[in-house]
């Protein structure tokens, strides 16, 4: 039988739930004799495959136009999806962003930073337009929510094998990590 399939990638996010993900260290191994990888955002390939797979994990806020169409896509191409980290279960620190003018937020973040000279807001398709911060249930159905800025390595592992098994996570709060 083929090993159940795991997808991740990431919306408005900095890169400290992947890199608890990656904390899990000789874990990994074990998650990946139960399930196959197929993307994440540092393998080549980015997004879900077109077949689909069985778990979809997103971490980081809904930020922006493009965030909107990641979240649909691994919506649309996984059976259980995760939202993982604080970011994607209720916004989370992005959320700070809704207190403010948009305008003023991204000439904050992009031109009068101390550090920037001749900063400019970018824009590109890629990008997408920027939208009110929310976590990824308010764009998308989610399946599973792991809290935690980031949740800990064990906590992700918990998720994962046990998802990669089929059965859906009871996460024990003292597991749950809120630093
Ligand atoms: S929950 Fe914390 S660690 Fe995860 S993406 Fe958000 S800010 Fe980064």
């Amino acid at each position: 039988m083929s090993k159940p399939k795991i997808a991740t990638d990431w919306l408005a996010a900095c890169a400290g739930c992947h890199m608890s993900l990656l904390d899990m260290d000789e874990r990994l191994l074990q998650v990946l004799s139960l399930a196959e990888l197929t993307s994440c955002p540092i393998t080549d390939l980015k997004h879900p495959p077109h077949e689909g797979v069985e778990v979809g994990v997103l971490t980081g806020a809904v930020n922006s136009t493009t965030n909107i169409a990641v979240a649909r896509m691994m919506r649309k191409r996984c059976k259980i999806l995760v939202a993982l980290g604080d970011c994607a279960v209720f916004g989370g620190i992005v959320n700070m962003r809704n207190y403010f003018d948009m305008q003023e937020a991204l000439r904050c973040a992009y031109v009068e930073t101390p550090s920037t000279v001749d900063g400019f807001v970018p824009a590109s398709e890629e990008l997408g337009r920027p939208v009110r911060a929310r976590g990824v249930d308010q764009v998308v159905k989610v399946d599973v929510c792991l809290p935690g800025c980031p949740p800990s390595a064990d906590a992700i592992f918990h998720v994962l094998s046990e998802l990669a098994q089929g059965r859906i996570p009871v996460v024990a709060g003292e597991t749950l990590k809120y630093d």
